[in-house]
């Protein structure tokens, strides 16, 4: 390997590590405010924050005449 290729692939190396360094597009976790949507799945109600944290899709009330439907 010449030394030019060996500077070549120093080079790629250094692009990929600053490429991997980069923060990744940020996902909540559960038990974070954010995590489930901000809207009801069915209604588009407004997710109180709690309910988003839980990971719910669906408002209380949307949930409640699921549980009934079953
Ligand atoms: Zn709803």
């Amino acid at each position: 390997m010449s030394f030019e290729d060996r500077a070549q692939e120093h080079e790629v190396l250094e692009w990929e590590l600053r490429n991997a360094a980069r923060p990744a597009k940020r996902k909540f976790a559960p038990s974070e405010p954010e995590y489930g949507p901000a809207e009801c799945d069915d209604c588009e109600a407004e997710m109180p924050e709690p309910r988003r944290a839980y990971g719910y899709h669906h408002c209380v009330h949307c949930a409640e005449r699921r549980e009934k439907r079953r």
